[in-house]
């Protein structure tokens, strides 16, 4: 893995920059970020510092009212961070929580910092959080784009078409974006800044949240955790990527979109890490890490619909418009979908996956929304239900993949096909398909001992 000490130029964006103060820290508020190694904006935040011979100081902000968390996430959220500040305080480096709108804590943290750093996000909520604190603080303000591997603007400078489109772009482009920021070191005794110490995190996500979806039963997050995850996945699963990754009944799988999701591992350290070995299964793993999952990156910065249906290409829009009023052989409400209440076992089964273990297999997530949207009333309201479900349950959910994945089952990044009933010409997936490619019932199987084992809680 090639380590630099110098951030590529790129990934920087000033978000505010008036000449730097006098400040007795550089604060970095870590958001999406949330790990203490191979984190670029926290070695860029070092970088200033001791330029200026002043000590880092990091702060993440919950935020109870976070679109979309639930329990299920702020626990996932929670590991993480007792995880990235047991390595930062290995090095020195103090993580002090705060709780309530970030815009406001951190601004107030600002007063005393010369310099501010964060990582960056994509999603209107992250975007509206960085302008705002931009005009509520007087130091400079810089932003880090360490949780791509090409950053966004570099990759396109628009909204791309396809994978394909997208992946000629990007070829030539990922070998300049490879390299990782060398670990920082402390610079100096951080002050005591005024927070709740990062041990404490448990105790701040237990009122005035969403509790209704507990934590999953088989995911812990966190950066060990994800590196782990990572070294088993080259280690059992790499070279049967390219055979089994599809099929349901197997687990080939990585599993680092939650981890990735919640920035418990960068990206370019997966990616690394994978070359590094020079496996079968590296090309076709790589390119969902990077094409798929930055094509996400780029549906969702480019297009300010990208969470409705009216984010579609238009032609996909037409066909569903135009096939809205077809009958339907079966239709069913959202709480009936949640509950797993259809005639389909296989159907019934990944929903299960879903609630009990915060994971869906990735290939059952595109016949699941498929179905969302043959057996919905009406394709908008498929669409909002197919991201409502994903969201409240995933813990990978609320992420561009969300957006992007949902988007594709409707036709986004993809093309028409010949026309039938309800989906028009959006691709169609049925059962028969899984019945064929794969050895469903043994997945049904594994679900149902899920199930025994666990039960499915909440609401049904
Ligand atoms: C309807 C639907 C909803 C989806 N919702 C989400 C979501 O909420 N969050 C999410 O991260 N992904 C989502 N995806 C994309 C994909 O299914 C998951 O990223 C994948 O299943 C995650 O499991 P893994 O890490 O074990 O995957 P692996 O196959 O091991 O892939 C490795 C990594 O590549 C990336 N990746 C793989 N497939 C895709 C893809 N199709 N699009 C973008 N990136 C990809 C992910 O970062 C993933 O962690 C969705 C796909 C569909 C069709």
């Amino acid at each position: 893995m090639a380590v630099s000490h110098v951030i590529e130029r790129s990934r920087i964006r000033e978000v505010r920059a008036p000449r730097a103060g006098k400040g007795e820290y550089v604060l970095y508020w870590m958001q999406s970020s949330v790990r203490s190694g191979g984190n670029m904006a926290l070695a860029y935040a070092f970088g200033n510092a001791r330029t200026r011979d002043l000590p880092v100081v990091t702060c993440f902000c919950i935020d109870p009212s976070y679109p979309e968390a639930n329990l299920r996430h702020f626990t996932f959220l929670s590991e993480g961070i007792l995880s990235a500040g047991a390595g930062l305080s290995r090095r020195k480096i103090p993580l002090v929580l705060r709780r309530g709108d970030p815009v406001k804590e951190i601004a107030d943290l600002a007063k005393d910092a010369a310099f501010v750093v964060t990582d960056r996000g994509y999603l209107s909520y992250h975007k509206r959080c960085r302008e705002t604190l931009a005009r509520e603080i007087g130091c400079p303000f810089i932003e880090v784009e360490d949780n791509v591997i090409v950053p966004v603007e570099r990759a396109s400078q628009k909204e791309e078409w396809s994978a394909g489109t997208f992946r000629r772009k990007m070829e030539r482009l990922i070998p300049d974006f490879l390299d990782m920021p060398g670990d920082a070191a402390s610079a100096g005794k951080a002050p005591d800044v005024d927070g709740i110490p990062y041990q404490d995190v448990k105790t701040l996500i237990h009122s005035g949240i969403d509790s209704s979806v507990g934590p999953s039963p088989i995911f812990r997050g966190g950066e060990d955790e994800a590196r782990r995850r990572l070294e088993t996945f080259i280690g059992e699963k790499l070279s049967l990527y390219p055979s089994r990754r599809n099929d349901p009944s197997q687990d080939v799988l990585s599993h680092l979109s939650p981890y990735l999701h919640f920035g418990n591992i960068s990206p370019v350290e997966c990616a690394s890490r994978v070359m590094e070995t020079q496996k079968p299964g590296m090309d076709e793993f790589l390119d969902q890490l990077i094409v798929r999952r930055e094509l996400a990156v780029n549906f969702v910065h480019y297009n300010p619909r990208y969470d409705s249906f009216q984010g579609l290409p238009a032609w996909a829009r037409a066909t569903l418009g135009d096939h809205a009023r077809d009958l339907r052989e079966y239709t069913y409400t959202a709480r009936e979908l949640e509950g797993a209440k259809t005639h389909d076992p296989y159907w019934n089964a990944c929903q299960n996956e879903l609630v009990i273990t915060g994971k869906m297999h990735g290939y059952m997530r595109m016949y699941w929304a498929k179905k969302i949207l043959e057996w919905t009333r009406s394709p908008e309201e498929a669409y909002s239900t197919a991201l409502v479900l994903n969201n409240r349950y995933e813990l990978d959910g609320r992420d561009p993949s969300s957006y992007a994945g949902v988007a594709w089952c409707f036709g986004k990044h993809d093309r028409p096909w010949p026309e039938r009933p309800v989906l028009g010409k959006v691709r169609y997936m049925n059962a028969a398909g899984l019945e064929r490619k794969f050895s469903i019932e043994s997945y049904v199987q594994r679900v149902e001992a899920l199930i025994e084992k666990y039960g499915i809680p909440g609401r049904y």
